[in-house]
């Protein structure tokens, strides 16, 4: 039926190297576009809301990787703790420790991603490299069994300069790197770097991503 998403799709996919992963971000956007996409073969999704994540699951195929991308509070890891393939933007030790009590009330262990403030200006959440350091240091970190650090997120500043865009970028990949050699050196599943959305997406994967966001570009714009 909707023969845009899958030119859509096809056109991403033409951009992206096989070893990147492509998340199709459909927040907002109602379950019948996203069964369309995974008709085209489509199997990670993001959503940036708990409850809507958790409506849209049910009426889906099982096999869909949800990825959590947006900020989520800590009383509301529990409406996806079920389910949740990786969360993407995990900032605080208490978001943390949340996440580990969830997983284990259903018997997993949740994949996370430890999200920076990288943007050089205007942006309310993310880790810096030292806050970072205190929490994976810390003896309360050390005693979460349920949740597994899979790498870093972030989102560069919403402007056209491609070079402030590259520098934030590039600092992502900085921490990536150094967290992988002080912390996580013989962890192989510490590898993804998830940056990138419809409007950068081409240059962060010139800067290393492994996982691309890419919403607007696939599904059309949002109210
Ligand atoms: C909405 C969103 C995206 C996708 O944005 P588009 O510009 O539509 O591609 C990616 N990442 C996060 C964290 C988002 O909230």
């Amino acid at each position: 039926m909707n023969r845009e998403i899958r030119q859509n799709l096809k056109n991403v996919r033409q951009n992206i190297p096989s070893q990147v992963k492509l998340i199709a971000v459909s927040k907002t956007k109602p379950v019948e576009m996203i069964q369309q996409a995974y008709d085209e073969g489509q199997r990670d999704f993001g959503e940036n809301k708990a409850q809507e994540m958790a409506a849209k699951q049910p009426m889906l195929p099982d096999d869909i990787c949800w990825h959590f991308i947006g900020h989520l509070q800590t009383n509301k890891v529990k409406y996806i703790a079920s389910f949740v393939f990786l969360i993407h933007a995990v900032d605080t030790l208490k978001l943390l420790k949340e996440i580990d009590k969830q997983a284990f009330k259903n018997s997993r262990i949740i994949d996370c991603l430890l999200e920076f403030h990288i943007a050089e200006e205007e942006s309310k959440f993310g880790l810096s490299r030292k806050a970072a350091g205190e929490i994976l240091n810390s003896g309360a970190f050390s005693e979460l069994k349920n949740v597994r650090i899979c790498g870093v997120m972030g989102m560069a500043t919403y402007t056209s300069d491609q070079e402030k865009i590259r520098r934030e970028f590039r600092s992502l990949k900085e921490h990536f790197e150094s967290l992988k050699k002080e912390f996580f050196r013989d962890k192989p599943e510490f590898r993804e770097i998830s940056m990138g959305m419809s409007g950068d997406y081409l240059l962060a994967i010139e800067e290393g991503a492994t996982i691309v966001r890419i919403g607007s570009t696939i599904f059309g714009p949002r109210q």
